[in-house]
C-alpha cells in the first residue's frame, strides 16, 4: 500500500457496458497520472452474454481463482436479452459475484448536478446531495414461504421477512459512520413499524441501540411512505438514508430518479471489512437499444471510477474526477444525447480525462 498500488478486476460485460468501460478506464488512467498512484488492471472476458453463447455458462467454474483477490471489482454491465434471458445472465454473474463477496451495502449517491435537467421544478445543484444506503442480502427478499391449498378457496401464499441482529447491525454501522464523515451528520433511517409489526420495530430499536455509539451524528426515522413523497417533495432534508432491502431497493431507484439521467448514476456494492472485494458499476444496465452507436453517456461509468477510488482511499483523486465531470456537464457541446448534446460516448469520456488532466 505504501506505493499506491491497486489491484483492480475490470469486467466490462454487454452492451453499452463494453463502451462505458473504456472511457471509465481512460479517467481512471489519467487520475493515476495527475494524482501519482498506480492502477494493476486485469480484464476478465467472462460475465458477458458472449461468453455465455460459447460455454453455456457466464463465468468459467474457478472463476473465483480467475479474480483474485483485487483490490476491487470494476464492473460495466450485464445482460442481452435477445442470447440470454435476464434471470441467467444476472444471477450467473452480477448477483453471484454480490452473493459470494458478501457485499452487503449497496451505496448510491443522489446528487443533482448542474446541466443535467431536474424532473423536480424548481430544484438546483446542491439542493440535493444525500446517499442512499441499501442493505442488500436478508429482509424482504428471502426465499422463505410457499403456497398452501392451492385450488382450493382457502388458498394462501405466505413469505417471510429475516432481519437477524448481525445483518441489521451492519447495515446501520455502515450508514452511521457515512453519516459520520458529513458535514451534516445527519441519518434518517426508513421504517414502517406502525403497519409492519414484528420486524420493523426490532429494525428502530436497532437503530435507536445504534445511535447512542455515534452520538456526534443526528438521526431520525420516517415511516416509508412519507419518506417517498419527501424525497419529491422536499429532498433537501436527506443526508445519508438507509433502508432494509426493499425499502432501500425502492429508495436507491427513486432517489437517481429525481436527479435525472439513468446515464449518469453510480452505484457501489461493498464489503465493508475488506474480506472481500467490493464491487463498483453504474445503475444502467447494457441498454440494447443503443448499444454499438457510440451514443451512451459514460459518466455513471466514471462516477462510479470515483467511488472506486474514494473506497480505495483515493480521496483527492475521486474528488479530481467529481470536478472534472461537472465542468464537462456544464458546457452544452460536451454533453451527450441522453443530455440533450450530441457528444459521442468517447467524446465526453475524452472531454472529462482532459479536464482531469
Ligand atoms: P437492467 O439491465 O438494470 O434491468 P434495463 O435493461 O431495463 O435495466 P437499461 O439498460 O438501464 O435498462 O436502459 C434503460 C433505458 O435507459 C434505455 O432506454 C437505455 O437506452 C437508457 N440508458 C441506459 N443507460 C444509458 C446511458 N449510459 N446513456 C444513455 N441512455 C442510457
Ligand atoms: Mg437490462
Amino acid at each position: 500500500m505504501a506505493e499506491r498500488t491497486y489491484d483492480i478486476a475490470v469486467i466490462a460485460g454487454d452492451g453499452i457496458g463494453k463502451e462505458v468501460m473504456p472511457e471509465g478506464i481512460r479517467v481512471l488512467e489519467a487520475a493515476t497520472r495527475r494524482y501519482g498512484f498506480t492502477l494493476k488492471q486485469k480484464w476478465h472476458e467472462f460475465a458477458n452474454c458472449d461468453y455465455y453463447a460459447r460455454h453455456g455458462r457466464m463465468m468459467p467454474e474457478n472463476w473465483k481463482e480467475e479474480i483474485g483477490r483485487p483490490a476491487a471489482i470494476f464492473f460495466g454491465a450485464v445482460g442481452w436479452p435477445d442470447i440470454v434471458p435476464d434471470h441467467i445472465s444476472l444471477w450467473g454473474s452480477l448477483l453471484q459475484l454480490r452473493r459470494e463477496y458478501d457485499q452487503y451495502v449497496n451505496l448510491r449517491p443522489v446528487r443533482l448536478m448542474e446541466g443535467v435537467p431536474c424532473p423536480l421544478a424548481g430544484r438546483k445543484p446542491g439542493d440535493i446531495d444525500f446517499w442512499v444506503v441499501r442493505e442488500n442480502t436478508e429482509g424482504e427478499y428471502s426465499s422463505v414461504g410457499g403456497r398452501m391449498f392451492e385450488g382450493t378457496d382457502r388458498e394462501m401464499v405466505l413469505q417471510e421477512t429475516i432481519m437477524t441482529r448481525k445483518g441489521v447491525d451492519r447495515i446501520l454501522k455502515f450508514a452511521f459512520e457515512l453519516a459520520q464523515k458529513r458535514p451534516r451528520k445527519l441519518l434518517t433511517s426508513a421504517t414502517k413499524s406502525n403497519g409492519i409489526a414484528i420486524t420493523m420495530p426490532y429494525w428502530d430499536e436497532r437503530v435507536e441501540a445504534m445511535a447512542k455509539a455515534y452520538p456526534d451524528v443526528g438521526w431520525n426515522k420516517f415511516h416509508i411512505d412519507i419518506l417517498t413523497a419527501n424525497f419529491v417533495l422536499k429532498p433537501q432534508i436527506f443526508d445519508v438514508v438507509v433502508g432494509s432491502n426493499l425499502f432501500g431497493d425502492i429508495l436507491s431507484d427513486l432517489g437517481p430518479a429525481c436527479t435525472g439521467t439513468i446515464g449518469i448514476a453510480p452505484s457501489g456494492n461493498i464489503n465493508p471489512g475488506g474480506e472481500h472485494p467490493s464491487l463498483f458499476e453504474p445503475v444502467h444496465g447494457s441498454a440494447p437499444d443503443i448499444a454499438g452507436k457510440n451514443v451512451a453517456n459514460p459518466i455513471g461509468q466514471i462516477w462510479s471510477a470515483a467511488m472506486m477510488l474514494e473506497y480505495l482511499g483515493e480521496t483527492e483523486a475521486a474528488a479530481g474526477i467529481m470536478t472534472a465531470v461537472e465542468t464537462v456537464l456544464k458546457q452544452p457541446a460536451l454533453r451527450t444525447r441522453d443530455l440533450g448534446g450530441s457528444a459521442s460516448t468517447q467524446a465526453c469520456g475524452k472531454s472529462i480525462a482532459d479536464a482531469l488532466s
